[in-house]
């Protein structure tokens, strides 16, 4: 008999991608290509692109977000180092906190995994009230639990204003 998944290994994680600053569509399509490539990950689905109010204390531009659902045979930390390798390599200035930036990548989800440490915690502390994560996860993860509710039932609750869809479908980053 088959698994159930199909016969895919590894673990399923979530991922969470924004950027503000110059070209962030490009930014995270070079991200997205960047993971696929790498053997140890495969991306399974990506959401629309969507253009979301700048938040938190700093003004700035607009963001474009999206998120991802991604195949893995690493572990949380391993992912983790290698979403900063590549926010690093796309040149990413992190002048202030919550500032604007070339890319950001979260670790939304990574199994049923709960863990918190200095250097990760996942389920990624925010993103139960940010619409800008909900809104796109729950395009292609909305089975996923979260503090106990799935990402669509947090999806239904969250503030949506201003947040706005950007690309006809999810296949935005596989172009040019
Ligand atoms: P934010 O993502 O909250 O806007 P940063 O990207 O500047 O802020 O996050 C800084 C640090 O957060 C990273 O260096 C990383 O070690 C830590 N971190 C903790 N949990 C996570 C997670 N789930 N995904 C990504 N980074 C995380
Ligand atoms: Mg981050």
């Amino acid at each position: 008999m088959p698994p159930s998944d199909g016969g895919r290994t590894g673990s399923r994680a979530t991922l969470g991608l924004g950027g503000n600053v110059g070209d962030p569509r490009r930014a995270m399509e070079e991200a997205l290509k960047t993971l696929d490539a790498d053997p140890s990950i495969e991306v399974e689905a990506v959401s629309r692109l969507y253009r979301t109010p700048p938040w938190g204390p700093v003004a700035q531009d607009w963001f474009l977000n999206c998120c991802a659902v991604v195949r893995t045979t690493i572990e949380p930390l391993q992912l983790l180092e290698k979403c900063k390798d590549i926010e690093q390599a796309l040149k990413r200035q992190r002048i202030v906190r919550w500032g604007p930036r070339t890319i950001d990548i979260d670790i939304l989800t990574f199994d049923n995994l709960s863990l918190e440490n200095e250097r990760l915690t996942i389920p990624h502390p925010r993103m139960h009230d940010r619409g800008f994560v909900l809104i796109p996860l729950s395009e292609i993860a909305g089975d996923v639990q979260v503090r106990g509710r799935t990402v669509s039932d947090w999806s239904q609750d969250c503030d949506k204003e201003g947040i706005e869809v950007a690309s006809e479908s999810g296949d935005w980053w596989r172009s040019s």
